[in-house]
């Protein structure tokens, strides 16, 4: 079984790929874990990318997509992969039909934009030992204290209001494309990311089976 995951971010997407992973007996492969990876083992191609992203840059498709494809032909990949992170845009995912062929889904994550601000612009983590908190979802006893070393628990930048709203605006610009191009060929499978993570695994495995 070849998938692909797509969500936007805080839709909760790599938490499910590990789930459907394990369950199916597939490779899980992070593109971003998979550059990550090749920066540790200092490979030529770690290195290129090391510069890359040090230099503040995106890595170029041919890289990941050169990388991805050293990727699917290990072991762990016979009885199929699940992708999460690529394709971000509708080159890539062209791109990607050309070097793996058609995958059997593309599971798409939805979960409505305000949803996703809440959840993300509502986190807060402790500036002191890390202990992340959700002010509606998982406050602390005490507002801003952390429960573990009473420190004062922070909002990262990442997670503030309008820059979740941006991002998710440059997703769905991105995104859209792709979601078209996979509807077409008749293999996307669109499901609610909104509920528990393990109701909504079972919900996946389930259209998954189906399918
Ligand atoms: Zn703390």
């Amino acid at each position: 079984m070849k998938l692909i995951l797509i969500g936007c971010p805080g839709a909760g997407k790599g938490t499910q790929a590990k789930k459907l992973s394990k369950y199916f007996n597939i490779a899980h492969i992070s593109t971003g874990d998979l550059l990550r990876e090749q920066i540790k083992l200092e490979t030529e191609l770690g290195k290129e990318v090391a510069d890359i992203m040090h230099s503040g840059h995106l890595v170029p498709d041919e890289i990941v997509t050169k990388i991805l494809s050293e990727r699917i032909e290990r072991d762990d990949c016979k009885n199929g992969y699940i992708l999460d992170g690529y394709p971000r845009n509708l080159s890539q995912a062209e791109g990607l039909t050309d070097i793996i062929g058609e995958v059997d889904k593309v599971v798409l994550i939805d979960v409505d934009d305000k949803i996703i601000v809440e959840r993300i612009s509502g986190r807060r983590g402790c500036s002191k030992c890390g202990q992340m908190y959700h002010v509606k979802y998982n406050p602390p006893k005490a507002e801003g204290i952390c429960d573990e070393c009473g420190s004062k628990l922070v909002q990262r930048k990442d997670d503030a209001e309008e820059t979740v709203k941006n991002r998710l605006r440059i997703y769905h610009e991105t995104t859209s494309p792709i979601i078209n191009y996979y509807d077409e060929k008749g293999i996307l499978l669109k499901v609610s990311g909104i509920g528990g993570i393990d109701e909504i695994t079972s919900y996946l495995i389930k259209s998954l089976e189906e399918a």
